[in-house]
């Protein structure tokens, strides 16, 4: 039986997974969810001997269901093939209790890549399918990482452009310059003097323009999303937690049915959203431990049962986790307030208008599987140093702030736990070696870092890094919060 999608605030009707693709934002401003949860079928026991472009397949089937067999197949094949730099796609590591599942093996060395490789397929195919004449554009907002895999995703890929948005000084240099230095012709980088949080509702209110919106399908063109509210994202995403589980029996760490724990290094909650998921369609994931950063909202929230964005934004080490607007949450809030759209509407309207919400107790104890776990910069240095001490293993900050929380907040002596390592710590080199020995590195140049990163964790310099070392600055535009909309336009020529 087909799923469709609809909105979590419940305005416009149902669409089909493809439509829900290339809309990205429902037209309400809700998000699309599923109007079921389907089960997974395959008996678990199989999973270990299955690739991860299969068990791409077997996951991604049950979500998007207007897509052929043929069509779905060729989406994994042109998205998980050497871009990776390894077979496996996704290698899970133990070091001490717990296990890495290293994200970051794709072309931009960060987890984006998971589900941005094959996004660009996902929404070309669903634009044949739907009749689409018009050139997709895809706006994004990126805290750091979204935007370069974005980018590297759609580059010079017929039928579609791409505009990204990031904060001017809230993300890394070797982030930056991933993205200033980005080739494809079809490409704009935006710098916006705000932080994640300006951009992404800056977005969001360029998808809200009706008038903007009819302007642009004149001259043939319509928006898409390429951030993880599109569910084109979302579902390539719960792939990889099956994936893990495949491996945790393959490696006899446990059988089949056995309960395995996840902690998610946590910003805009798509992530741990796909772990919430994959658990509901029936993988054995006992607990869901949300790891934030010094802007620890979610934290808070899993507390208190109340979201308060009122706080400062705390610019930290781990940038891509910088946000207190959690865009994916209320995803969860639909589920948690048993799919009703009307009370996950009032909830959003009192975040935007009074910069807070408490759900009710009962909807708090839907969410007994989660934990809230955070780090402060303190301490995710620290746990960079400590596992790097008695292991030689070196991890980013995001990785290293999950890595302390799973320390703090989960069992991992007890449940096999599996810790989503979000990033290549080549793209965090400053934090990273300033974390190993302050004195030693901190005159040193960012390219000299990651040379000596390289020395110190024999890990090969990943080609994302060696490309940019003497690449150009290719874009160099940067605007006002204000401004945003009048970018876009100017580069559509509606202005
Ligand atoms: C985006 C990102 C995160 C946060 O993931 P969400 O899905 O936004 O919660 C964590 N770590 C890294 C390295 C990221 O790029």
């Amino acid at each position: 039986m087909e799923i469709m999608y609809s909105s979590t605030r419940g305005g416009g009707a149902k669409v089909s997974a493809s439509q829900a693709i290339l809309k990205g934002l429902a037209d309400d401003g809700g998000l699309f969810v599923p109007d079921r949860m389907p089960k997974f079928e395959v008996p678990l026991e199989n999973l270990k001997d299955m690739s991860y472009q299969e068990t791409a397949y077997e996951v991604m089937k049950l979500f998007l269901t207007d897509f052929t067999e043929e069509e779905l197949k060729a989406c994994i094949r042109g998205a998980y093939d050497d871009k990776f730099d390894t077979d496996v796609i996704a290698p899970l590591v133990k070091k001490q209790d717990a296990f890495y599942l290293e994200l970051f093996h794709g072309k931009t060395i960060a987890f984006k890549d998971m589900a941005l490789s094959i996004l660009p397929y996902l929404m070309t195919t669903a634009a044949k399918k739907n009749g689409v004449k018009n050139e997709i554009v895809i706006l994004t907002a990126t805290s750091g990482d979204t935007g370069k895999a974005a980018l590297a995703g759609f580059a010079d890929v017929p039928g579609t452009s791409i505009i990204v948005f990031y904060p001017k000084d809230g993300v890394s240099p070797i982030q930056e310059k991933q993205m200033v230095t980005e080739t494809g012709k079809n490409t704009m980088v935006v710098g916006v003097n705000g932080n994640f949080d300006d951009c992404q509702t800056g977005v969001k209110k360029i998808f809200n323009d009706s008038k903007l919106e009819k302007e642009m399908a004149d001259k043939g063109y319509q928006f898409s999303s390429a951030n993880s509210i599109n569910i084109g994202r979302l579902v390539p995403q719960i792939v990889y937690y099956v994936y893990a589980y495949g491996q945790l029996i393959k490696q006899g760490e446990i059988n089949p049915k056995d309960t395995m724990d996840v902690v998610v290094p946590t910003g805009n909650f798509g992530n741990i959203l796909a772990a919430y998921y994959a658990k509901q369609i029936g993988l054995p994931i006992g607990k869901l431990v949300c790891a934030s950063n010094e802007n620890k909202v979610l934290f808070d929230f899993f507390g208190s049962g109340t979201y308060d964005r009122k706080r400062d934004f705390i610019l930290t080490s781990s940038p891509s986790m910088d946000i207190l607007i959690s865009s994916n949450l209320e995803r969860l809030i639909y589920k948690i307030a048993g799919n009703d759209a009307s009370k996950t509407s009032d909830l959003m309207k009192q975040l935007a208008g009074d910069g807070e919400y408490t759900i009710t107790d009962d909807m708090k104890a839907e969410l007994s599987s989660f934990v809230g776990g955070f780090a402060s910069e303190e301490e995710t240095a620290k746990e960079i140093s400590d596992v790097y001490k008695k292991t030689g293993y070196v991890i980013d900050p995001h990785t290293a702030v999950a890595s302390y929380v799973c320390k703090d907040k989960a069992n991992a002596t007890q449940v096999k736990t599996v810790i989503a390592s979000t990033a290549s710590p080549y793209k965090f080199t400053r934090s990273v070696m300033m974390a190993i020995d302050a004195d030693k590195y901190k005159d040193m140049g960012d390219f000299e870092l990651v040379d000596e990163l390289n020395k110190l964790s024999g890990v090969t310099i990943p080609q994302a890094v060696e490309s940019i070392r003497t690449a150009p600055v290719l874009h160099d535009t940067v605007c006002e919060i204000e401004e945003m909309s009048e970018v876009v336009e100017k580069r559509l020529g509606l202005r």
